[in-house]
């Protein structure tokens, strides 16, 4: 006898993406509970450490702009229906040498959706914003729908207003098994089992040790976040000095506005160790890990003092062409994969959540997603 249901839609990790997925699916009316391994907002996973970038002008693909435009205005409405602020919209310098990909993109970015923008030379910009030493063969393009997202408090904020809209959850519960057949999907939990219609697996980094069998080729590189007294704060402020980023092949770099009054935050974009398990990333922060950051502030912020505050790690989840996952878990009926988000995915989350939800429930994907489709590893 089938056993009845105990939920519609279970999501499997309440971290950056499966917190809006549960808030979707609950503002949809679905039937839904959360499970993460530890409390949401914590420090653990990949949506921690202050702030998050958001931009919409993308150097990693003009392709990834709809999502990015719809997602802009999903914030917004977080924000509305919880009265919580989560995203600064100060602006985004992104910069670099014109031939680079990263700025190629940006640049198509901006023309082929009218997206409001400046563009400077590098001299230009230095005169703009001298807290940035722009050299002198860069080109900087200023983009207006850019700023900061709050990353605990945003995923924090999720979770509430899904369980206000009836969702339930279960915090340090870690799902040990999901078990998967074609009219439903089992979820082993501790000691107990549940039964739900279908699962969305939102597990960020751990996706490989809950579902072995995909066997996605996936690894963990573990990331720094390095802040800096600044010199002159007041020059720093989310009013004056915009998000940057300075992207491109190999190792890059961005930062944030000061968002404490006395402190920037900096970090590299790559580089770091490769692990097999989230519990092998280093948490210890070691000198080396410090000083190519440190490099990069005397190099290019004259006003940082060059002697870093505070450190945090945290860990991305790459994948081999550097695009998401999302869509139908490959030769596992009613399980939808909800990244891993390669690495850059934090902005995106409230729209990669309504997706994720509307394949939950049969829907047709509000944008089109094929890009992410987890099969294609298995070409
Ligand atoms: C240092 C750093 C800086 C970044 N900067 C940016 C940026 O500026 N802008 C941007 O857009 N993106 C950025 N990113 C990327 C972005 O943060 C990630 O792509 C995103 O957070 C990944 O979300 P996730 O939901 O896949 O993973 P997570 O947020 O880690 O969530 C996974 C969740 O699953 C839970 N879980 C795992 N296993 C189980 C289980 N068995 N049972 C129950 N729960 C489980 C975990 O506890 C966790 O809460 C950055 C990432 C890092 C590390």
């Amino acid at each position: 006898m089938t056993k009845e249901l105990d939920w519609d839609v279970a999501v499997v990790g309440l971290g950056s993406m499966g917190s809006f997925a549960f808030w979707q699916l609950a503002r949809m009316g679905v039937n839904v509970v959360g499970f993460d391994r530890y409390r949401p907002g914590h420090d653990k996973g990949a949506g921690h450490g202050e702030t998050r970038i958001f931009r919409t002008a993308y150097g990693e693909g003009v392709e990834y702009v709809p999502l990015l435009k719809e997602a802009r205005l999903l914030w917004r409405e977080l924000e509305g229906e919880t009265g919580v602020e989560l995203y600064t919209e100060n602006g985004g310098t992104m910069f670099g040498p014109k031939g680079d990909i990263f700025m190629k993109n940006v640049e198509a970015s901006v023309n082929e959706f009218s997206l409001p923008h400046k563009k400077y030379t590098g001299s230009e910009a230095k005169k703009v914003y001298p807290q940035i030493n722009f050299k002198e063969n860069h080109v900087a393009i200023y983009e207006e729908f850019a700023g900061f997202l709050r990353p605990e408090l945003s995923i924090e904020t999720a979770v509430k207003r899904g369980e206000e809209l009836g969702g339930n959850i279960f915090t340090e519960s870690p799902v040990e098994k999901i078990e998967a057949d074609e009219n439903g999907v089992t979820i082993i939990c501790e000691d107990r089992q549940f039964r739900v219609k279908k699962v969305i697996v939102s597990s960020g980094g751990w996706t490989s040790q809950i579902l072995p069998e995909l066997k996605l080729p996936l690894s963990l590189e573990r990331q720094v976040l390095v802040w800096y007294d600044a010199k002159n704060p007041e020059q720093f402020t989310p009013e004056k000095f915009p998000i940057f980023s300075r992207m491109k092949d190999g190792i890059g770099f961005y930062g944030f506005p000061t968002v404490d009054g006395k402190t920037v935050k900096v970090a590299l974009h790559h580089g770091g160790q490769i692990v097999n398990h989230p519990d092998e990333v280093d948490r210890e922060i070691h000198e080396s890990d410090l000083e190519p950051v440190t490099e990069k502030v005397k190099e290019y912020f004259p006003d940082l003092i060059p002697v870093p505050v505070k450190a945090k790690t945290c860990f991305y989840t790459n994948t081999p062409d550097e695009h998401f996952i999302l869509g139908p878990a490959p030769g596992l009926p009613n399980v939808t994969l909800l990244g891993p988000m390669a690495g850059h995915g934090f902005k995106f989350a409230p729209i990669m959540g309504k997706i994720a939800a509307e394949l939950a429930t049969d829907k047709t994907p509000t944008l089109e997603i094929g890009m992410f489709d987890p099969s294609r590893f298995n070409q």
